[in-house]
């Protein structure tokens, strides 16, 4: 302890460009100019539950009194700034990010000093994985099936929607999107009047052929197409279609796409409207699976741990869940080495 407060008091203040791994304490307006830079690793350290309440936007949550703590923080390398409620607790996490050559930045007096001076905090969730290469990649929880992804520099949105049933998703107040990409032309994933409000003319717009001819521009993919949208980033269209007899006609096989988007080898897998088809064996080396469910459209929690086993993704986001009880659904996957996050896509 002694020593850290020690190299805190030498390093001084916001030096961003000094990569030793020291602790800097620092206020309020210095911790918003650094949280936001890229490759910046921002990180609440409180319980997931203080998270929920309300946090910094862009935070993810990893608990510093959780036991698998340090499992969680050992791919972190670079620069963190994390904060807690009133800057002890983050202490405690900057020790051990210090250990393994972060260089941390403490936000002094925790978000209670932040919301002192009326800064704002959001309630949207935020997951950051790292690529092979060492890039962030950033997944907000926005609503039911919509998700926006940030991935050095690009602003990826996926089945953006403003409304529905009463939640609401302010795209305006985010930046435009340099991809938007549509699985199908049901409301909950196709909302014109929100990708006309992302899209700008640099924006690529990759949807199913029904969207495409129903919002009249845009690239079409169909099951089965690649297409590489920029250095780096590549999209697969995969099927996603309902298999239980009555119900084939809400998504027909053949329609609708699911979307394999690969950031920098980081493979994500966003499954659409769809239940636990064959098609999903093919899926090789999955790292993030959105899985949706909700019966009668898509799939049970049943057939989601079906999906879940074959898929095997490192990661897995229930989302399109609405009013399904997706609670149990990490109990009942221990021991198949699968992180499942509950985010907010009901
Ligand atoms: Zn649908
Ligand atoms: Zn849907």
């Amino acid at each position: 302890m002694a020593t850290i407060l020690a190299a805190l008091m030498a390093a001084g203040c916001g030096n961003a460009q000094n990569k030793q791994a020291t602790i800097t304490t620092i206020g309020v307006e210095e911790f918003a100019e650094i949280m936001i830079q890229k490759d910046v690793r921002l990180i609440d350290v409180r319980t997931p539950k203080e998270y929920a309440e309300g946090h910094l936007a862009g935070a993810e949550n990893i608990d510093v009194k959780a036991v698998d703590f340090a499992e969680h923080i050992k791919d972190i390398k670079g620069t963190a700034a994390v904060y807690c409620r009133s800057g002890k607790r983050s202490l405690t996490a900057a020790e051990q990010l210090v250990k393994q050559g972060c260089m941390v930045y403490n936000l002094d007096g925790g978000i209670l000093a932040w919301q002192k001076v009326g800064k704002p905090t959001t309630t949207v969730e935020t997951d950051i994985f790292t690529t092979r290469s060492g890039k962030q990649v950033k997944i907000h929880a926005l609503m039911h099936s919509s998700i926006r992804v940030e991935f050095n520099g690009w602003e990826i949105e996926i089945d953006p929607c403003a409304n529905l049933h009463g939640r609401t998703v302010d795209y305006s107040a985010m930046p435009k999107a340099d991809i938007i990409i549509v699985t199908h032309e049901h409301f909950d994933h196709y909302d014109s009047s929100t990708i006309a409000l992302l899209a700008n003319e640099n924006t690529q717009l990759v949807m199913n052929r029904r969207c495409v001819e129903m919002y009249g521009s845009g690239t079409a993919m169909k099951n089965g197409d690649r297409l590489q949208l920029a250095d780096g980033i590549t999209l697969k269209a995969v099927p996603a279609y309902n298999t239980t007899k009555g119900r084939e006609q809400f998504h027909p096989k053949g329609r609708d796409n699911g979307y394999l988007l690969t950031l920098d080898g980081l493979n994500i897998y966003i499954a659409g409207d769809t239940e636990d088809i064959p098609e999903m064996a093919a899926l090789k080396d999955v790292d993030i699976a959105f899985l949706p469910c909700n019966q009668p459209y898509t799939m049970t929690p049943e057939q989601l741990l079906r999906a879940a086993k074959i898929i095997k993704p490192k990661i897995l986001f229930p989302y399109h869940y609405g009013e399904t009880e997706v609670s149990g659904i990490p109990s009942m996957l221990q021991g198949e080495d699968i992180d499942v996050r509950i985010r907010h896509y009901e």
